[in-house]
């Protein structure tokens, strides 16, 4: 549930019902809004059944939370949330684009690709170094190798870098080198995993999982945001429908919906949600226009010789006449590039 306090209410008076609920052994989350303060309850509400906090004063009114996820919640944190990776801030006025290999294969490729990007005007680096990959004989990332790599790129380009990581021994190493941690589309219910990299209190990027609804991914971002850390913005990147013209189906209408349930920023990837380079820039035209607060594309210098989600992959010049193309649309949304 949440507390509702009067506008202009008191700080002794929000401090006297937090108090309250901690000695019932339940947290309270404050959200101070421009307007007014929200206080989120977690916990066992039973153990608050002889409240009534109604009564004391400055409350306006105490409303039930029905959905599982609180944290994540916007009913507990009506503004929206930003989360900033390096210097750059996602769900602020920027939108925000993230670009890269599917996979760090080289030095080389990785830094001719993070100068690419940045000259086309994206604000942060992708790469992977650990592949969750369908087959077990394909390439599976050059690992550390390739978190060094990215830093390097960092360093060289300015640009901050997320990686993912799909296993707890990943975690340890990646937060030596990254600025943000990602959770891909196959690990968005390892419990485990999403605890761990809250604990890191590093930004994360929660890919949606193939088959999961809106509500099982809020309630994934739940599990970091749990462990103390609430810098988690979504990535919608297709899921899992009938159709099979396109790699997965972009559930554009995940952008409104999300944006009604939760504050956390969202942002699309037309990449992996088509697998078809073509499509890659009427979607993110799409994902714009809907309001998502930034984007996803897979960039690489030569994407035939990719080695992994090469037809997904946009050449430097297809990424930059698409940059191109975004940014009226962007400031037509109230958005800079
Ligand atoms: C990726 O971004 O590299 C990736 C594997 O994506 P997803 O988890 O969405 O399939
Ligand atoms: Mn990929």
């Amino acid at each position: 549930m949440i507390i509702v306090m009067k506008p202009n209410a008191k700080v002794e008076s929000i401090q006297r019902i937090k108090g309250i609920i901690e000695e019932n052994g339940l947290n309270a989350h404050i959200s101070d809004g421009q307007e007014v303060t929200i206080i989120g309850v977690v916990g066992d509400k039973a153990k608050l059944i002889d409240q009534n906090l109604e009564i004391y004063d400055d409350v306006d009114k105490v409303v039930p939370v029905t959905e599982s996820y609180k944290l994540a919640n916007k009913k507990f944190h009506p503004e929206p949330s930003k989360v900033k990776v390096g210097d750059i801030t996602i769900g602020a006025d920027t939108l925000v684009i993230m670009s890269g290999p599917c996979a760090v294969e080289s030095k080389e490729q990785l830094l001719d690709t993070a100068h690419a990007i940045k000259k086309a005007g994206a604000h942060i680096l992708r790469g992977g170094a650990y592949k969750p990959r369908t087959s077990p004989y394909a390439f599976q990332g050059l690992e550390e190798e390739g978190l060094a790599y990215m830093k390097e790129a960092r360093e060289e380009t300015g640009l901050p870098v997320v990686c993912e990581v799909t296993s707890l021994d990943a975690i340890e190493v990646a937060v030596k080198y990254v600025d943000m941690l990602q959770i891909g589309a196959r690990n968005m219910q390892n419990f485990y995993l999403l605890k761990e990299v809250g604990k890191t209190g590093l930004p994360v990027l929660l890919k949606r999982g193939l088959s999961a609804t809106i509500d099982e991914w809020l309630n994934a971002s739940e599990y970091i945001i749990a462990e103390g850390n609430p810098n988690v913005v979504l990535c919608e990147r297709g899921i899992r429908t009938f159709e099979t013209a396109t790699r997965n189906t972009l559930d554009i209408s995940a952008v409104p919906v999300i944006k009604s349930k939760s504050h956390l920023p969202i942002i699309i990837d037309p990449s992996h949600a088509t697998g078809v380079r073509d499509y890659v820039k009427s979607l993110s035209l799409a994902a714009v226009a809907v309001g998502a607060d930034g984007l996803m594309i897979e960039t690489h210098p030569d994407p035939s010789r990719a080695w992994s989600d090469g037809p997904q992959s946009l050449t430097f010049n297809q990424f930059e006449d698409l940059t191109k193309d975004l940014a009226p649309l962007a400031n037509l949304m109230g958005k800079k590039l």
